[in-house]
C-alpha cells in the first residue's frame, strides 16, 4: 500500500515537453521531497501522480495497479494545499469534513473522523471558528486535517508553507515530519526550500528543468552530489 510508480511518465503542454520521460519508485511509508528551481516540473509531476493532468505518454502505478486509468478520486491519493485553498464562509469542523460530505458519509462516522483528526492536529478547541480567526500554522493545519480524513494511500504536498512567515515554517515542518512518524503513510512534499528537503525527506529527487538530475537520501546527495546543479541546489562544496 501506497507505493507509486512513474514508468516512462511523460508531459506536453501544446509542442512543449514540460516532464520529458520520467522513472521513479516511491515506496510505501517513504517520505520524498521533490526538489528543483521554480518551473522546474514539480507541481506538474505531483498532479500527474494526483491525476490532476493527465500523462501525454507512460504510465503512473499505484500499488500496483495503472493509476492512468483511475479517476483522480479513486486513486487513494490526498493533495494538500496551500492553507489559502480552506472555504473562509465555513467553519474548521466544516473545512474538514468536506471531503467526507462530498463522500455521503454517514453523519456520525464523518463527526468521529472529524474529531480524530483534530485530535492529531490539536484543532479540537478550534473547530467552530472559521479560517480567517485561527493563525497561518492553524489553517495549514486544517488544510491537512481535510486529507487526513479520507485515510489516503499518500499524502501530496504542493509548497504547503511557501506563505507562512519563517518561525511558523520551521514549527511545521516539525509536525509534518511528525505527522508522517506517527501516520506512516507515504508522503510526497514539493518545494523549492533546500532546507525543507534536506530535514524532511527520506528521499529527495532533485529536479531541474522537468529532468531528475539524482535521487538520494539527504546524505548521499549531500556527500556525493552527481552533478555541479545537486551540489549548488544541496549546498555541498563539491
Ligand atoms: P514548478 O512547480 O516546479 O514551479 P510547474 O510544474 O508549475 O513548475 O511548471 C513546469 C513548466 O510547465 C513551466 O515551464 C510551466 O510554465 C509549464 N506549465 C505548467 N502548467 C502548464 C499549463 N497548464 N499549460 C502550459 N504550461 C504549463
Ligand atoms: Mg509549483
Amino acid at each position: 500500500m501506497g507505493e507509486i510508480l512513474l514508468k516512462g511518465v511523460t508531459k506536453r503542454f501544446g509542442d512543449v515537453e514540460v516532464i520529458p520521460p520520467i522513472d521513479l519508485a516511491i515506496n510505501d511509508g517513504e517520505f520524498v521531497v521533490f526538489v528543483g528551481p521554480s518551473g522546474c516540473g514539480k507541481s506538474t509531476l505531483l498532479r500527474l501522480i494526483a491525476g490532476l493532468e493527465d500523462v501525454s505518454g507512460g504510465v503512473v502505478e499505484i500499488d500496483g495497479k495503472d493509476a492512468t486509468a483511475t479517476a483522480p478520486a479513486d486513486r487513494g491519493l490526498a493533495m494538500v494545499f496551500q492553507s489559502y485553498a480552506l472555504y473562509p464562509h465555513m467553519s474548521v469542523k466544516k473545512n474538514i469534513a468536506f471531503p467526507l460530505k462530498m463522500a455521503k458519509l454517514p453523519a456520525a462516522e464523518i463527526e468521529a473522523k472529524v474529531q480524530a483528526a483534530a485530535k492529531v492536529l490539536n484543532l479540537t478547541a478550534y473547530l467552530d471558528r472559521k479560517p480567517g480567526q485561527l493563525s497561518g500554522g492553524q489553517r495549514q493545519r486544517v488544510a491537512i486535517g481535510r486529507a487526513i480524513v479520507r485515510n489516503p494511500q499518500a499524502f501530496l504536498f504542493d509548497e504547503p508553507l511557501s506563505n507562512l512567515d519563517a518561525a511558523l515554517r520551521v514549527n511545521m515542518r516539525l509536525e509534518i515530519s511528525e505527522l508522517h512518524h506517527s501516520l506512516k503513510t507515504t508522503m510526497i512534499y514539493v518545494t523549492h526550500d533546500q532546507v525543507e528537503a534536506m530535514t524532511m525527506a527520506d528521499k529527495i529527487v532533485v529536479l531541474q528543468a522537468g529532468r531528475i538530475e539524482q535521487v538520494g537520501s539527504p546524505l548521499e546527495l549531500y556527500r556525493t552530489p552527481r552533478n555541479r546543479f545537486v551540489a549548488g541546489f544541496i549546498g555541498s562544496p563539491k
